[in-house]
């Protein structure tokens, strides 16, 4: 086992969410993800840490990124890597929740990475397994893994994470991406604003410890990282904004509204980016100034991470 997983200190069997995770245990991911981040980006990237463990990605939403980056972590390690679709299992033939999880646990694979779109299923399904299992998004509740590659950009780009001011813009109330951003920004001592229209806002949202701000200048003002979501329309039900166009004019990163944020401030977004909406698409490819790509690049590390971290556990349990 590779000793940076096998020493460190993340003494859970799950990543099921961010919130109630302490700051060394959110460090210590971080810190297994670093060396491979070096490693991807070495011809051979291949290996053999996780040979002969069994990688199940089961996602009951779609998914492009974060099932691609699951399954090439996997594969980096050495992990033998299978992908349930689900519009062709048994899903759709009437089998619960449960009774898939239980059919796949007799399997004995050694970590199941679930995307539910219900908030608390992939909890549920956690306690009828004897795997370890990742949450790759549940519904609007949490995406640890994203949080987790978004803070090692934060760290790689800007050098720390402790006393940034980092402004999440958009559509709060439906997304997962912002609540487990908002558990490790908080924990790892960054200011964290959400900037946001009313409709777009949980209540009480700043019982999370967050500032509330319902206008892009006030609330990208001297701001280090701007995080944009997408507007989560398929968790809509009704219309929460006049029209995409105004959405853009008062909601959408522009270079003006860029402006009022320190001239150094880092763009980023989780993906899958709808330009002219949310962001401008010129801004969105500028690389001085957007770390998109170096996102999707360091989730692969944060996953292989995640993944020996919690396969290691698994050993020292058994
Ligand atoms: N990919 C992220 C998620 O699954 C963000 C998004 O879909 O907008 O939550």
């Amino acid at each position: 086992m590779n000793t940076s997983a096998s020493n460190i200190n993340y003494p859970h069997r799950h990543l099921l969410g961010i919130e109630g995770l302490t700051a060394q245990e959110i460090s210590a991911l971080l810190d297994a993800s670093k060396p491979h981040v070096e490693q991807n980006r070495r011809a051979d990237k291949t290996l053999t840490t996780l040979h002969g463990r069994t990688l199940i990605n089961l996602f009951f939403e779609n998914s492009t990124r974060t099932r691609t980056s699951f399954e090439l972590a996997g594969k980096r390690l050495g992990a033998d890597v299978i992908n349930m679709a689900v519009s062709t299992s048994s899903i759709k033939k009437g089998e619960t929740l449960i009774d898939t999880a239980v059919t796949l646990n007799a399997m004995h694979p050694d970590v199941l990475v679930v995307r539910h779109p219900d908030s608390g299923a992939v909890k549920l399904l956690s306690e009828k397994v004897n795997c370890a299992v990742i949450n790759a998004g549940d519904g609007r509740h949490e995406h640890p893994t994203q949080a987790l590659l978004d803070a090692l950009t934060i760290r790689h780009r800007k050098g720390r994470i402790e006393g940034l001011t980092v402004a999440i813009c958009g559509d709060i109330l439906h997304s997962r991406v912002a609540r487990s951003n908002i558990h490790l920004l908080n924990a790892m001592g960054a200011h964290v604003r959400v900037v946001a229209p009313p409709t777009l806002l949980p209540a009480k949202i700043e019982n999370l410890g967050v500032e509330v701000f319902h206008h892009m200048a006030s609330g990208l003002h001297d701001c280090d990282i701007i995080m944009m979501l997408r507007l989560q329309v398929e968790r809509m039900q009704g219309s929460f904004v006049p029209s995409t166009r105004e959405y853009f004019r008062f909601y959408g990163l522009d270079a003006k509204k860029m402006t009022a944020a320190k001239p150094d401030a880092l763009i980023m977004h989780p993906g899958p980016m709808n330009r002219g909406v949310e962001i401008d698409s010129e801004l969105a490819d500028d690389i001085t100034r957007s770390a998109i790509c170096d996102q999707v690049e360091l989730g692969v590390a944060v996953r292989m991470a995640c993944l020996e971290v919690l396969t290691d556990n698994l050993a020292k349990t058994l």
